[in-house]
């Protein structure tokens, strides 16, 4: 808490809304004084862990970075977030995020940009930047993020951390605000793989009060951890092979990692995912489609800000609510969203979306029979300076092009560090391994051989 207090006012990783650090720094003073006492044990004792603040909380507030959500304070706790405290996790505090997990750098949040510990001139990633800036900067032990097209990934990419986007249905999102249903999945970030497997064992699931949560027994992660992989096959996929817009540091990075592999034993093969070009459009109708639906709860009337300006009627109040309230990443997701699924263009572009991703799926289904997980970079660039592409969407979204496929096939990833840029201050570069449904034992030990 003492290094929280240090240097958070230069990382800014965590919320700090109304005083809520100290709101967390009390209640984790309290848990941990739980398990010093033995009253709170588990497989996380005393671990400080950070949370982003799109999982809702009975204890301070869950903002989603966003103004909507200023004073919004949960009744209910998230199920990840009860599993990791009965597991005996200190929760030190919430992380800043792209409002509502719509972003790539922590740029949109309503309550400032959570700067990269490695230069704090960059962007730490994002939607979960402020959970890996937390982490990398060592103000938590491991911490937690949403992935819904690389929110994890990406960030923890560009942070030099481990970071898990497990198979959809995997944890339970029960009390994850939802940004887009099809796709949200909660996971962990840790310094190394096994910690990511830690925090991986506490939250994953079966949970009623999810119906997309699978039933599906949930494996000792750790366990088999430590045994090297016998014969392990690497998918190479040539559309990522000769993807546009690579960093040249970052393609001989993940490239040299790939080499690392074969010196243990690894063989490569080579694969084809010949919609993955698709990938990037399909997404963007998807997630903003589903994205538009599930904020039209934030009416002002329900729950959420309320303009106090005056009104003429209902229809008023909720468009200056919202207007109010959503930042412009938003408002511009609702309005694509909203157009996507009018009468008339739902067909067109809603409904090819989803055959796109019918289409990514099985390129997926077919790559995975000759390998048993695909080696590609998680973000075409080291991380850029704050500012650089704010003004510009479609840049932004044009880093999501290795993340986005693994939520739209609903497989399993994971993102781990390889390396430095060779420039005065050195920049994170990190690669990924993609892997089929509920690979996640296969995936973490591919990962630890690597490590
Ligand atoms: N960068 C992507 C987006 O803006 C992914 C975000 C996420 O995974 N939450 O939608």
């Amino acid at each position: 808490l003492d290094r929280i207090d240090a240097l958070d006012g230069t990382i800014r990783a965590y919320i700090d809304v109304g005083g809520e650090r100290s709101v967390f720094a009390e209640r984790a003073l309290t848990v941990a004084a739980e398990v010093d006492a033995g009253t709170r044990t588990g497989l996380l004792a005393g671990l400080p862990i950070a949370i982003k603040d799109n999982l809702c909380t009975t204890f301070g507030r869950t903002t989603c970075s966003s103004k909507m959500l200023e004073n919004f304070h949960s009744p209910y706790d998230a199920t990840a977030v009860q599993k990791l405290e009965a597991a005996g996790a200190v929760i030190v505090g919430k992380t800043n995020l792209d409002e509502f997990a719509m972003g790539s750098s922590t740029e949109n949040s309503a309550f400032g940009t959570s700067r990269n510990p490695w230069d704090t001139d960059c962007v730490p990633g994002g939607s979960s930047g402020g959970s890996a800036a937390a982490l990398a900067a060592g103000l938590c032990l491991g911490s937690i993020g949403s992935d819904t097209g690389g929110s994890i990934r990406q960030p923890a990419s560009l942070c030099s951390l481990v970071g898990l986007k497990p198979t959809y249905g995997r944890i339970s999102r029960y009390g994850l605000v939802a940004f887009a249903s099809s796709l949200d999945q909660i996971g962990p970030f840790g310094w190394t793989v096994a910690d990511a497997a830690l925090l991986l064992q506490a939250m994953a699931g079966y949970d009623r009060r999810d119906s997309t949560s699978a039933p599906v027994d949930v494996p000792d992660y750790l366990a088999e951890l430590d045994v090297p992989l016998k014969g392990l096959r690497i998918g190479i996929a040539r559309e990522y092979d000769h993807a546009e817009g690579v960093d040249p540091q970052v393609k001989s990075a993940v490239d040299e990692a790939v080499k690392v592999y074969r010196s243990l034993g690894a063989t490569t093969v080579d694969v084809s995912l010949p919609h993955t070009k698709y990938g990037i459009a399909a997404y963007y109708v998807i997630a903003p489609c589903e994205a538009s639906s599930n904020l039209a709860r934030y009416d002002g009337v329900h729950y959420g800000h309320r303009t106090k300006e005056p009104v003429t009627n209902i229809f008023d109040l909720y468009s200056k609510s919202r207007a109010e309230g959503f930042g412009p990443e938003v408002q511009r997701r609702i309005m694509i969203g909203t157009y996507a699924l009018s009468k008339g263009y739902g067909e067109r572009l809603y409904h090819n979306a989803l055959c796109v991703r019918a289409k990514i799926k099985q390129d997926f289904d077919e790559a995975f029979q000759s390998c048993d997980v695909i080696a590609c970079p998680t973000s075409p660039e080291p991380a850029f300076k704050v500012g650089q592409k704010s003004g510009d969407p479609l840049a932004m979204y044009l880093a999501d092009v290795f993340t986005v496929t693994c939520n739209i096939a609903a497989i399993a990833g994971i993102s781990v560090p390889c390396g430095f840029t060779t420039d005065a201050k050195p920049l994170p570069i990190g690669f990924q391994l993609l892997g089929p449904a509920f690979s996640e034992p296969k995936l973490l030990r591919a990962a630890r051989m690597y490590e």
